[in-house]
This record gives structure tokens, sequence and C-alpha cells, in this order.
């Protein structure tokens, strides 16, 4: 697959570059993930979700949502368009300033982020500087910096400022053509529908609006396989508070998140909160934690929780001339609610979950076996079901017991290769249970059931396996 920027990749040590490409090459392998376009030479940093890696986004959207909507009485969803009003992004101040500032090589045509060359080639942090700071930086040291790709020095271009929003056209005639862009977060489409949900809801705040939604972002640099791309998902909780009570809030929801991270079984110590500087945050927020993972690449941004005081709204009241104002009718005032925003990248959790659950046992022997750890809440197939033989009646035993157990559950009938290969398959994608129907089963109607951590095996009586998957996958 092209790639255009790779070369900052090549400085990373190599055990951790290692890690990652047994990753990309199990997803590839296994069908979690494809490269986009892949039949025509791929399309750089695009991806396509394969048969067992849309169970797994599925499956993570499902618990996000029963976490975060069904089994609270203060959260409800919402599903918003992905083209909004233009004057949308005027009112959040993304058209002005969802920017990052760019420059590009004259000699090789390489494109990067001048902010993010300048803290890793030079060690420059540029969080308190604004565009102005940054050109004169170049401006100084031009004969000295050279381009990481062709290795020629004085080749930049001034950085510039480059918005990251994708623009389009909606409307077939050309004299009704309106400048349209698709939407960077999944956050405004809930600012916007506020007042809608008031309205047509029983909700009192403090509560919350969720979505789960594309969104895209022209990123100068998408890297580091689905970490950093230009059409990623998001999941995301916009939650308003009473003005005043948003620091408490937020550290409810730092924890939240936190607890469910821990729950699907993150390893604790891959996972850490760094707080926002004061000259870090963005304009609109009071505090911003973002919760990092400890990626084969370094660590990396998971999760943002962002306190965004009642910025959002206040905008869209000015912009709109519609009074957002909430009336608060145990506190017989009206306001302007607070905002705390848990906001999470799908793709970036789907790396996480597989990174973390990725296990060599004795490697580079003839026992090598390579498995996921994944949380059977999130495992794409819960059980595979394996007939011996395809002949002398066992392949109709198992089939029927495939046709039973996936009226409640996700499962694999395999008929092919050995066991062992069926099983090797198996542990790639992570699932939990293989039951095995062989010759004994004709005669005491028992199967063998192999766990996939610790390869214990047990007979059990067919007409039991429902309820042992019943049994077993209920807390994950
Ligand atoms: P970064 O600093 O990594 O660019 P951000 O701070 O701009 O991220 P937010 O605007 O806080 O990100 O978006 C919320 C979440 O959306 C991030 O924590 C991340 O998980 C996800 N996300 C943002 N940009 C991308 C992207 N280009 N590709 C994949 N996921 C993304």
């Amino acid at each position: 697959m092209k790639t255009e920027d790779s070369p900052s990749n090549k400085t990373k040590p190599f055990k951790a570059e290692d890690s990652l490409k047994d990753i990309v090459a199990l997803s590839k392998r296994r069908g979690f993930v494809f490269p986009g376009s892949d039949i025509y030479g791929g399309l750089a940093n695009t991806f396509d979700y394969g048969p067992y890696g849309v169970e797994l986004l599925r499956n993570i959207k499902n618990e996000w949502w029963r976490t975060f909507v069904h089994s609270r009485d203060d959260i409800v969803g919402l599903d918003s368009s992905i083209m909004l009003h233009s004057a949308v992004w005027e009112a959040s101040g993304h058209l002005k300033s969802f920017n990052d500032p760019l420059i590009d090589c004259k000699n090789c045509r390489a494109r990067l982020r001048a902010d993010q060359y300048l803290e890793e080639k030079h060690k420059i942090s540029t969080i308190d500087f604004d565009l102005e700071q940054i050109k004169e930086i170049f401006r100084q040291k031009a004969s000295e910096f050279s381009c990481p790709q062709c290795g020629n020095k004085n080749t930049f271009t001034e950085p510039r400022q480059f918005n990251l929003m994708f623009a389009t056209k909606m409307g077939s005639l050309k004299d009704t053509e309106e400048m349209v862009y698709l939407r960077p977060e999944t956050a405004q489409g809930i600012f916007i529908n506020f007042r809608n949900i008031v309205d047509s809801s029983r909700v009192k705040v403090p509560f919350g609006i969720a979505q789960i939604g594309k969104s895209f972002r022209n990123e100068i640099i998408a890297r580091q396989f689905v970490f950093r791309t230009r059409e990623f998902e998001q999941l995301e909780l916009e939650f308003f508070c009473v003005p005043g009570s948003q620091k408490e809030w937020f550290d409810y929801w730092l924890d939240f998140c936190s607890q469910w991270l821990y729950s699907l079984g993150i390893s604790k110590e891959n996972l850490r909160s760094r707080q926002h500087e004061t000259k870090e945050l963005s304009f609109y927020s009071d505090n911003t934690v973002d919760i990092e993972y400890n990626f084969p690449f370094g660590w990396g941004e998971l999760w943002g929780i962002a306190s965004r005081t009642d910025y959002d709204l206040k905008q869209h009241s000015k912009h709109s001339k519609k009074n957002l104002m909430y009336f608060d009718a145990a506190r017989n005032e009206s306001y302007l609610p607070y905002v705390i925003e848990p906001a999470l990248g799908l793709n970036r959790l789907f790396l996480c979950i597989l990174a973390d659950s990725y296990r060599i046992e004795k490697p580079n022997t003839k026992e090598q076996r390579i498995y996921l750890k994944l949380d059977s809440r999130l495992a794409p197939i819960k059980a595979g079901i394996f007939p011996l033989q395809k002949k002398d009646g066992l392949l109709e035993i198992a089939q029927k017991i495939y046709k039973e157990l996936a009226k409640n559950f996700t499962v694999d009938l395999d008929q092919n290769g050995s066991i062992g290969k069926r099983y090797y398959r198996q542990d790639e994608l992570g699932t939990p249970f293989c039951f095995t129907v062989d010759y004994q089963s004709k005669t005491d109607n028992t199967l063998t059931v192999r766990y996939r951590d610790d390869l214990r095996q047990e007979r059990i009586n067919i007409d039991r396996v429902s309820d042992f998957l019943r049994d077993n996958l209920a807390n994950g």
C-alpha cells in the first residue's frame, strides 16, 4: 500500500514497530482490517473492516451504548447528519480555527505538520506559539532544517494554516450549489439539537446526549494504521450540567470512562491520564484530560475528556438567534448549562483492544501460539463448532448445534483442515470457546469444549451447550 508519510516511523524502536506490524498482518490475514481500495493499489491511509473487524467494531459500539445510554436514566441518544449547515461551523469556531500549520518540501514534495516537525525532530515545543512565531523559527533555522524524507536542507515552504475540514458541494445545479463540510466531530450535531431534545423528551439537567458516528478530518499526516485516519468514527457524549458543578462532573466522567476501559479487560499499566496544561487547552475549555494508551508506537490519545463550559450553546444561541436557555424548574432559574464532553475514537479503541489482547505463547518454537485474549463481550465469534470429520454423521450433528446456537450467539461452523489449524484460526480471532464433535458424541451425546486462554478441555452434554455459553459469556 502506498504510504505518504512513513519517514518518522522509521526512527521508532525496532520492537515497537514489529508488534504493530504483527497486528497489521494478523488484521489482514484474519479479516479484521484490509488496506482501502486494495485491488487498485490502495488509497493511502484508508482502511476497510472485514468480517471479523466489523463484528469487533459493532461489539465495542454496543458495549459503549449499553453502558453510556441504556443502563443510565440520565442519557439519551442521537444520530445527527454528517453534513450540517455551514453556519454551525462558523458558530463553533471550526471555520476560523480548526487548523494545523503545514509545510511542504520543495524538493520531494513531502507534506508535514510544522508543529510536529519542530517537536519530533528538534524538541521545540510549540504549545505557546502562534503561526507567526512558528514561521519565525522556520525563517531563522531554514539553513539547518532538513526534510526527513529526502534529507535536503533549506527546502521547506513557509508554514501556512491548513483547515482540516473536508469541503464539498451540495445540490446538482451549478447556481444552487452550496458549500458544505463533512463534520470533523459529532459534538456539534448534539449542541444544535439541544433545544429539540429538551422540548421532546423528559430530560432534566444534569443529563447527557450520546452519539456514535463518522467524522472526517483532512489530517496533514495520517499514520500508524487506524490510529490517525481522515475518515474515522467517534463515540461522543455531551453531558449538560448546572454551571458551577462542572468540576464535580468532570471528575465523575473521567473516572467512569476509565472504569469502563478497565472493565473491558484493558490493562491498567497501559492506560494513563494526561492533564492538559493551561496553555495547551482549546480556547473553549477550562479543563481537559486525555486518557492515553501505550500503543505499540508509544503513548497516544485514546479518549479526550473536555470541560467545554457553556461555549457551544452560547455560540449557537448567538449565531442562530434562538433561545437555548434552559429553565430549571427545581431551581426556578434559567441558565445555559455547562458541558462535559468525553470524546472517544472508535478506531483507536479498536487498535488499543487488538494491541492489548495480542498474545504470543512459546514464541519461535514449534508450539508457538498466537491468540487474542479478548473479553468475550467483544470477541467477534463466541464459539467455533468443529466436526472432527465431515463423514459418519458428525457434520450433521455439528450443523444442528450451529443452527441452535446461531439463534442467540455469533458462532462459526468450521469443517476445513485439521482440528489444530481450526483452533489456531479461532485463537487468532479471539474466540473464547471451541466445541468439537467427535465419534464419542454419537454414543454419549457429549462434545469437547476447549478454552482459549488456558487450553483446558472438558466434555459437556450437547443439550447443555447453549446454557454453557450463556453461563460462561455472561461476565465477559
Ligand atoms: P489528536 O490530538 O490525536 O489529533 P484530538 O485531540 O484532535 O486528537 P479530539 O478532537 O479530542 O481529538 O477527538 C476525540 C477523539 O477522536 C480522540 O481522542 C481520538 O480518539 C479520535 N480521533 C481524533 N482524530 C482522529 C483521527 N484523525 N483518526 C482517528 N481517530 C481520531
